[in-house]
């Protein structure tokens, strides 16, 4: 089989990325892989381009709704309709007849969640599959960044369908991360691609600063000799906006903020100017770069730090991704420690939303409750729902069968429901908080961040690059543009005035 070939006549690809050719191989050879590959590494392409040498079904599981549309979208892009995101709101006709059908889809993404369905993990058992893919395997572990109790139960599903030959993907993952997912997946004699997580073109800067007015004073000082294009992340929308607005007035260059308040057109519009060269310098919440390829971004600065050392790494990580010389800054002054622990808190469900949510539904009329999308996305926003913390609350109504296949029986919400709920909120208060502590202690090390950063994944540093970081050194002018004037020239559209002429406003 010429695998390059097909990759060019599938995908339009010249050639594969490190590690791709040698991990496809070993899963054509019903060898399991656990591969640590950079985000933008082309983690999909490894089942996309496998799914369709092998004979049976792929069924991918996926943490999140909205990185499933992409990635079926994806899949539909290079032209195989046989692909399909199972989402538990689909009417139980609907259900039924995709179940009964299942195996005329070669991809099948799914949640966890789903997985727990007795009746598709029957309709799945009898069918063929070739590739298990876990996609965003940190998610196996209290200690990856992005716990989710569900895919604790692959393993055991996995045996129910018959132990396909397993495909574990993730961007970062340290040492014990990476062991629980082999022990949870129950991978015997698993292959694993591990690339390193040091980015050697990214150089390090950590700045401490004295107040709020020095920070705004250096970012601005930074921009204005920085070549970009780049990103600057903030840690609130609010934030996103301000920053955005006084670097414009300051500076007068092509400068545009995003963040997950906004309209979904607007975003991907903002986007699509960046990616294009249209837009220099992009402020934004963590929900910018999901799936962003763009490679030449110069500059990553952080206004507000992140609330732990993976994020931190994934943000920069966007830099460089041409391998050409780039530089993260971070700036970081005494009253910016209070914003992570804020943000810990809002992330995680609170004991009283919770508690608000159960009473509310057991003044309910209706028993049991048939649960529909409407219904739930009503829930959602009255009760402030994030997507994660109803995924977390669901998980747990369906371990305590007060959810079973998409019906609610509140005679079944009792206290040891709530008793769990509240132990997992603890647990993951402690588990995050601890993670904020090593991202402290990043900020406030005295020797080497590059060799700081990869002990937290168990990395020496093998050769240190010549720009490393501000405690051994670096030259900031190598990051600079010569062009003094840089920003004077430009003319572009601000988001809103070109959205408005598109809309013929
Ligand atoms: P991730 O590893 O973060 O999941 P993706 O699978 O989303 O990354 O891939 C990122 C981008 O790289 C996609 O646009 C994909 O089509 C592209 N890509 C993957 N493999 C190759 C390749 N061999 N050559 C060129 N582009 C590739
Ligand atoms: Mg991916």
């Amino acid at each position: 089989m010429d695998l390059n070939k097909l990759l060019y006549e599938k995908f339009g690809y010249s050639s594969f990325r490190n590690n791709q050719k040698e991990i496809i191989h070993d899963l054509l050879n019903s060898k399991d892989v656990l591969a640590m590959l950079p985000t933008g590494g082309g983690k999909s392409l490894l089942y996309q381009l496998t799914g369709l040498l092998l004979p049976g079904v792929v069924v991918i599981v996926s943490p999140l709704l909205s990185l499933m549309e992409d990635q079926v979208e994806q899949i539909k892009a290079f032209g195989d309709k046989r692909v399909i995101a199972l989402n538990s709101f689909r009417s139980f006709e609907q259900k039924k007849y995709l179940f009964n059908n299942i195996s005329s889809y070669k991809f099948i993404f799914v949640s966890p969640e789903m997985l727990q369905n007795q009746f598709l993990i029957h309709k799945l058992s009898t069918s063929r599959i070739s590739l298990f893919v876990v996609d965003e395997a940190h998610c196996i572990s209290q200690w990856g960044h992005d716990f989710r109790p569900e895919y604790k139960t692959l393993g055991e599903i996995k045996r129910k369908l018959n132990n396909p030959t397993v495909l574990a993907l993730t961007a970062t993952a340290s040492k014990n991360v990476r062991e629980e997912i082999i022990e949870t997946l129950q991978l015997k004699h698993v292959q694993k691609y591990i690339n390193s997580v040091n980015r050697e073109n990214i150089a390090i800067q950590i700045e401490k600063v004295d107040s709020e007015i020095e920070k705004i004073n250096s970012l601005t000082d930074h921009l204005s000799k920085l070549t970009g294009p780049g990103i600057v992340y903030c840690g609130t929308r609010a934030a996103c906006e301000k920053i955005s607005h006084t670097i414009r007035e300051k500076l007068n260059c092509k400068v545009a903020y995003y963040h997950g308040g906004m309209e979904h057109e607007q975003r991907i519009l903002i986007q699509q100017q960046f990616i294009q060269n249209q837009i220099d310098i992009i402020v934004c919440t963590s929900a910018f770069g999901m799936g962003i390829n763009k490679p030449n971004v110069r500059f990553v600065i952080h206004y507000q730090y992140p609330s732990n050392i993976e994020n931190y790494l994934q943000e920069i990580g966007r830099a460089g991704r041409d391998g050409q010389p780039s530089i993260a800054i971070l700036l970081v002054c005494e009253e910016d420690h209070e914003l992570p622990l804020r943000l810990i808190d809002d992330e995680i469900l609170s004991v009283n939303q919770v508690e608000s949510f159960l009473a509310y539904l057991k003044r309910f009329e209706e028993n049991p409750i048939k649960l529909s999308e409407t219904l739930v996305n009503n829930w959602k926003a009255v009760f402030q729902f994030s997507e994660i913390q109803w995924t977390t609350l669901h998980s747990e109504m369906l371990k305590y069968t007060v959810i079973v296949d998409d019906t609610l029986y509140l005679e079944k919400i009792n206290h040891d429901l709530l008793e769990s709920i509240k132990e997992l909120i603890s647990e993951r208060k402690k588990v995050k908080y601890l993670k904020l502590k090593a991202m402290i202690d990043f900020l406030s090390s005295s020797t080497c961040y590059r060799e700081k950063y990869l002990l937290l994944f168990d990395e020496m540093l093998e050769q240190r690059p010549i720009n490393c970081c501000n405690i051994c050194g670096l030259s900031f002018e190598e990051y600079c543009s010569n062009d003094h004037e840089k920003f004077e020239k430009t003319n572009v559209l601000s988001w809103e005035q070109e959205l408005r002429n598109k809309l013929g406003l």
